[in-house]
């Protein structure tokens, strides 16, 4: 069996269903990557799950390694490694990695992959980072590296049911009040769920993009021209924006085509 290489370090419970969780090398050197990649997490079936599984949670062999891939949170610069997760009930890993304490060990692969960066965008561009739910990670990590020192505009526009689920609100509201090229904008889609009311805005964020939210922050309109979109989280919302924005003249990044729309889907 190969070994649990990572220690957690530090769990903060944002909400009933997520957690923003640290891990740490076990006597190996983090490899280097870039803001915006992800890498494997993973724990053996033998490990125990936690009590909000579900009737349908898979068990798996005890040695049988269950990996999943997750986008990193934290700026490339840190000894440790964030990451934002979601619970899924049935899940096979979630489940796992939710009776997780510190100190505990776990499992990651020791590359971390992807095309869902922001630095080979001329600086000069602006940057849309659209999330539902724990898709915000990949951005916090390019927050959180050196996406602000950029010359062009950059907005966080995130989506969750509730406010509570808003994880890095407070650190995306303290970063707007620091950095004048940078806003934020969070949106709420079960207002009436909250004991306390919501005064900032409950609509899908295709609705908030296609009321030119982003040209009332910026004073300008965004268009292919001047602004690349980046999607992460859910397919109905990335799926969704990526229509309106082809239907603008924005065309979706690939490999070998360059394009303004960028998408990661969880
Ligand atoms: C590139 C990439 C980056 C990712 N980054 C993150 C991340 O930063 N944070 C994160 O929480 N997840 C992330 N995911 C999703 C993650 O890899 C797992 O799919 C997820 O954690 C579920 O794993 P599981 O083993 O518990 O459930 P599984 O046993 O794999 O899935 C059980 C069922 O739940 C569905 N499901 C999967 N995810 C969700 C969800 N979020 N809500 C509801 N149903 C779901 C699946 O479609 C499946 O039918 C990422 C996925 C990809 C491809």
């Amino acid at each position: 069996m190969e070994e649990l290489n990572c220690v957690v370090t530090n769990i903060i419970q944002v909400s009933p269903i997520m957690k923003i969780i640290r891990v740490k090398p076990i006597g190996w050197d983090l490899p280097e990557y870039k803001a915006g990649q992800f890498v494997a997490l993973g724990l053996y079936g033998e490990a125990p799950k936690c009590e909000e599984a579900t009737e349908e949670f898979k068990e798996q062999e005890a040695d049988k390694l269950v990996r999943r891939a997750y986008s990193i949170a934290s700026s490339s610069t840190q000894e440790y490694v964030e990451f934002y997760i979601t619970l899924v009930h049935s899940g096979s890993l979630t489940p796992r990695v939710f009776a997780l304490n510190i100190g505990d060990k776990i499992w990651m692969g020791k590359k971390a992959v992807g095309m869902f960066t922001i630095d080979q965008i001329d600086p000069e561009q602006n940057v849309v980072l659209v999330a539902t739910g724990t898709g915000v990670a990949p951005y916090m990590s390019m927050l959180r590296s050196n996406a602000l020192s950029r010359k062009g505009k950059v907005m966080v526009i995130h989506g969750a049911s509730n406010s509570w689920d808003l994880g890095y609100s407070s650190e995306l509201s303290l970063l707007e009040t620091m950095f004048p090229n940078f806003s934020y904008y969070p949106t709420v889609t079960m207002p009436e769920k909250e004991p306390a009311g919501w005064l900032g805005d409950t609509r899908f964020i295709q609705d908030i993009w296609e009321d030119g939210v982003v040209e009332k922050k910026w004073g300008m309109k965004p268009n292919a021209e001047n602004t690349h979109v980046f999607l992460c989280g859910n397919p109905n919302m990335t799926n969704g924006m990526t229509e309106a924005l082809e239907a603008e003249g924005f065309k979706e990044h690939k490999k070998r085509e360059l394009g303004q729309i960028h998408v990661e889907k969880f």
